[in-house]
């Protein structure tokens, strides 16, 4: 394999350091851009190791701390800051392939800008397809740059439809842990508190996901993606509660065979995949299934009447519209409120219906649109929390 430059949106945070994780054992990887929020202590470690011609830091102060400590340290790497910063780097002439693993609806613009400039995505950041999946999946069409999903149960699927008919399948199935409260009663329910919630039973990742697995608005986020991701209809999806999370996902074919992706819960597995594409390379730091140490594989309905965030999910991408896209952003301040302890678990659900409610949705939305209603969506819930 010739040398490729990669860039990776998000580096601090739990995908993009497994990803510098997978990048670090190749030397023909090079990692020619990455981006943070604030944590410039773990960017700084990060451009040592890697020196990247370019970074970002979002916040401006920050950024310039940055500049100062490189200079002191007579590295080269350029800093560049803000929403604007993002876009710079995800566009850099050199690279071939952009690895979005932000958090939240950030990540929309500098992954369609990317993708205008014909670059590869590895596409882990779901909320820029949860907010503009038709825009962005027709703007990858005409630019011809691919989408290869990093979200675990996605890369599952994209894996189980190598080599078959798209036009036999007949469902995909998502599979759910069902978070850490797949068992709780409604009474039980009321008393979770943040420390609970970020208790994952079978994977650590950033904060916002953690809470969306415990409210089952991943698996609701991760609905909408898949729509967009393989085009098919919402009837065709199916979520299955799996608490072992070792079948990643499975696609059932009109013949009556379902085929399953499997493996212990590592992200470091969905991110070489995306990276190697159509090549699978060997990653002996990844541990290989053992299934008679595994025993047991479970399945149920998800509860979706004291979780409904999955049904609030299924209903906006049933209206369509901008309605999936002010879901997200009702999520995104609800979510951020309650690790705040300004709301508790239960509300999470109930303040983003009510801005449902309020929305009035544009079909056939602009990308402004969508900015638009994200914004309206982003104050209006924030008001429903002061309310609180
Ligand atoms: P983390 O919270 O761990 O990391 C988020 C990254 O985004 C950090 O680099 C953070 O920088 C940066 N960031 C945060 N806010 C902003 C902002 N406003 N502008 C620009 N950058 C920002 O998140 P995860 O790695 O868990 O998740 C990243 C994405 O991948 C999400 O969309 C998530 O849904 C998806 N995903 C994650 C999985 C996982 O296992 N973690 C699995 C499947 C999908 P800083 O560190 O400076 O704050
Ligand atoms: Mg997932």
């Amino acid at each position: 394999m010739q040398n490729r430059n990669i860039v990776i949106l998000g580096s601090t945070g739990s995908i993009g350091t497994q990803t510098l994780d997978v990048v670090r054992r190749d030397e023909k990887l090079k990692v020619i851009g990455l981006t943070a929020h604030s944590n410039i202590v773990l960017l700084e470690t990060q451009i040592l190791e890697f020196m990247p011609q370019v970074v970002c830091v979002v916040q401006e102060d920050k950024a310039v701390e940055l500049q100062n400590r490189l200079k002191a340290l007579k590295i080269q790497t350029e800093v560049v800051s803000g929403e604007k910063g993002l876009l710079t780097v995800a566009t850099l002439q050199q690279a071939e392939l952009v690895i979005t693993a932000v958090v939240g609806m950030v990540g929309l613009l500098p992954t369609i800008e990317a993708i205008k400039n014909g670059k590869n995505i590895a596409l882990a950041n779901k909320e820029t397809l949860v907010t503009a999946g038709e825009i962005v999946m027709q703007l990858a069409r005409e630019n011809h740059a691919s989408i290869i999903p990093v979200d675990s149960e996605h890369s599952a699927i994209f894996q189980c439809l190598q080599g078959n008919d798209r036009s036999s399948v007949s469902k995909l199935i998502l599979t759910a842990s069902g978070g850490p409260f797949r068992d709780y009663s409604y009474e039980r329910l009321q008393q979770i508190t943040v420390e609970d919630a970020l208790k994952h039973p079978n994977w650590v990742m950033g904060h916002k996901i953690t809470i969306d697995s415990a409210t089952l608005m991943n698996k609701g986020l991760e609905v909408i993606e898949a729509k967009h991701l393989f085009d098919i209809s919402l009837s065709q999806i199916e979520v299955i509660v799996h608490k072992e999370s070792i079948i990643h996902s499975m696609v059932e074919y009109q013949d009556g065979s379902t085929i399953a992706q499997l493996g212990y819960p590592d992200m470091r597995h969905p991110i070489s995949y995306a990276i190697y594409y159509p090549k699978r390379i060997d990653t002996p730091y990844i541990e290989k299934l053992n299934l008679s140490r595994v025993k047991t594989l479970s399945f149920e309905e998800p509860r979706v009447d004291l979780f409904p965030c999955l049904q609030l999910a299924y209903e906006a991408l049933e209206i369509g519209g901008t309605m999936p896209a002010v879901l997200n952003a009702a999520n995104e301040v609800v979510v951020e409120s309650f690790l705040n302890r300004q709301v508790s678990f239960m509300e999470i659900p109930k303040i983003i219906h009510k801005v449902m409610q309020k929305h009035i949705c544009i079909d056939r939305p602009t990308l402004n649109d969508i900015l638009e209603c994200d914004k309206w969506a982003r104050e209006y819930s924030r008001r429903k929390v002061e309310k609180c």
